[in-house]
Formats: C-alpha cells, structure tokens, sequence
C-alpha cells in the first residue's frame, strides 16, 4: 500500500505515520514526489488495513499497489526518477552515453579509449576490470590493477566511470572506484550481490540478464531500492532466443515496457544486444527512438586486438559518427545530449 501524505505535512505527523508502519511490523519507505511525498509500505504478506492510517494527521490518501515490484513501481512514484552519477543526470531529458572497451586491457589502451570518446560527447567510460568470463580459459581482466587505471583515466578526462562489480567480496574494493556500480546479466539474480549493492548508496546500472522476463528485471531492482538503494538503472543488453544470426535479440521492447511500469531510468547496451560491429549504430539509433535515457557502447581504440568482444566494439572514429546520428535521434524525440563540462 501506499499512503499519500498532505502537502503540508509535519515532519512529526509523518513521523508517526512512518511508527505506525513500523508497530505493525512492516517497513516504511519515504517517496519524495514533485508536489508532496508518500510512504512506501513492504514487508507484508497479504493487503494492509488502509483503517491504520486514513485518520492519522497529514494523511491524504491510502492507496493499494498491485504490481509485486513496488517501490520501482510507477503505481508508487509517479515522476521519473533521475539518478545522480557523480554530477551526470541519468533519467531526465537528456540523453547520456557511456562508452569504452569491454575490458581494460592497459593503461596505453584505456587513455587512448578515455580521449577518444570524451571527444565525441560521451559522459561515462565504461571497462570491466574484474570480468565474468564464459570461459575459464579467457581474459578475467586487470582486477584492481584495472581500477586503479579507470581512475587515471576519470582524472585525466573528467569522465565518471562505470564499471562491473562480480561478486560480493570485490564489492568494497570495486565501490571505492566506481560512480557506476555495474550488475553484469550473469550475475541479475545474485541475490546476495543486490543486497550489497542495495546496503550502499551509490548508483547500480542493473543488466537485465540473458533468460530473464522484464518482470524479474524489476523483481531484481526491488531487491537493491527495498534495501534502501534508490539509484537504480535499469540496462536492456539482449536476450537468447531461437535467432542465431546476431548474438543476442536486443528486446527493445522492454524500453516502453519499463518506461510504463517503472519510474527508473532505462539504458540499452546494442553492443551485447547485437554483438556484431556494424549493426551497433542502427540498433542504438532505434533505442533512443523507442524512448532510452541512455546507451552503453563497446569501444575499443583497435578493436581487431581486443581480448574480449572485439567484434561488437566499434573503433573512434565509427564510435564519432553514432554520436553524430544519436544527436539527431535526441533531438527529433524532444531531447539532447548530455556532456560534461569539466
Ligand atoms: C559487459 O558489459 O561487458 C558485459 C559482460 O555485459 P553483460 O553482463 O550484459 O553480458
Ligand atoms: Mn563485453
């Protein structure tokens, strides 16, 4: 449920509403909306007696919610929710991307990488430094070697960095680094790995993971904002289906999707989504078309040398001209591209 407080109210009467919850065993949530704020209600099993609360002072409303994800519910907050990355908006008008390579590889590469795509407009660098690997056998990334790159690179371009946390006991070491805590698809229903994300209060890009329906994708997001982790973005990178031909569907229609049931900010990843070079630009056009706050793109400065997806990463001057295109897309559907100034 959901009591929707007066736009006057006191902070003792919501106080007292919030005790409430709490006597009864539940957990209270503060929403702030744009004119007044609500309170969130989890922890119960089956529908809340609105006769709790309706009499209360500063209680306008006591409303139920139906969707099972709740507090990432449009039923629970109805404006978008704009998520603070170290001073970059993500969820608002306009438009951010994030790109870099799949992996941080060397110092030589990262900068390379870091230069190039601050130039065309991107506002995060992306790069795995602790990689989950299909294959054992393969490149696992620079671990904190890569970090420490990622950061030399964010103090020499004013780039923020996203990058993919793996499992809980690098969690420390990867937040300290990080503006973007990265939840990579394989790891979307790691439940213990969402509480930890949700027990810090940084921002979590949540990858929808390969077999997973857009509902888990929200059931997993629940699990980071109940904990009290409210700067959650949600990331379509593709699913498996049948299709063979491209390397994963990219479902874009989780776009308007999550956009309807969510006040969460949606980014789409075309290069996992598609993983094949020169199908990324189209794909990315037509995800800012369908109504994304954002992109996350793979690029490498020689991509025919990656140690990992060099076939989906685009090299800096392809990586330019889908700045170029996206701008067009942004501005045709009433936005624009967001830089960074410093
Ligand atoms: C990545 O971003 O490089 C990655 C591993 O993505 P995903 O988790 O979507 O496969
Ligand atoms: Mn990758």
């Amino acid at each position: 449920m959901l009591i929707v407080l007066t736009t006057d109210v006191t902070p003792q009467a919501q106080k007292a509403v919030e005790d409430r919850v709490r006597e009864l065993g539940f957990t209270p949530h503060a929403i702030e909306g744009a004119g007044r704020t609500a309170i969130g209600i989890t922890g119960n099993k089956g529908p809340v007696d609105p006769g709790h609360f309706r009499l209360m002072e500063g209680v306008a409303d006591c409303i139920p919610v139906t969707a099972p994800y709740k507090l990432v519910s449009r039923e629970v907050k109805h404006e978008d929710t704009v998520v603070d990355v170290a001073g970059v908006p993500i969820g608002g008008r306009e438009i951010v991307v994030m790109a870099g390579p799949c992996a941080v590889e060397s110092e030589q590469q990262i900068l390379a990488a870091a230069r190039g795509v601050r130039k065309s407009g991107a506002s995060l660098l992306r790069g795995g430094a602790f990689k989950p690997r299909t294959s054992p056998y393969d490149f696992q990334g620079l671990r904190q070697k890569g970090l420490e790159l990622l950061e030399k690179a964010r103090g020499e371009t004013g780039l923020k960095v996203v990058t993919e946390v793996k499992d809980t006991e690098t969690l420390p070491l990867v937040a300290e680094s990080a503006d973007l805590l990265q939840i990579g698809a394989r790891n979307m229903q790691n439940f213990s790995l969402l509480e930890a994300v949700g027990d810090l209060r940084k921002p979590v890009l949540l990858k929808r993971g390969m077999s997973s329906t857009i509902k888990e994708l929200l059931m997993a997001a629940e699990y980071i904002v109940s904990r009290g982790n409210k700067q959650v973005i949600l990331c379509e990178r593709g699913i498996r289906t049948f299709e063979t031909m491209t390397r994963n569907t990219l479902d874009l229609n989780a776009v308007p999707m999550l956009k309807a049931h969510s006040h969460l900010p949606v980014v789409v990843d075309p290069s996992h989504g598609i993983g094949i070079r020169s199908a990324v630009l189209p794909m990315a056009r037509a995800a800012i078309a369908a109504g994304a706050d954002g992109l996350i793109i793979e690029v490498h400065p020689d991509p025919d040398r990656a140690l990992s997806d060099g076939m989906q990463s685009l090299d800096l001057p392809r990586f330019e001209v889908l700045m170029r295109e996206i701008e067009k897309i942004a501005s045709a559907v009433g936005r624009s591209l967001h830089r960074i100034t410093a």
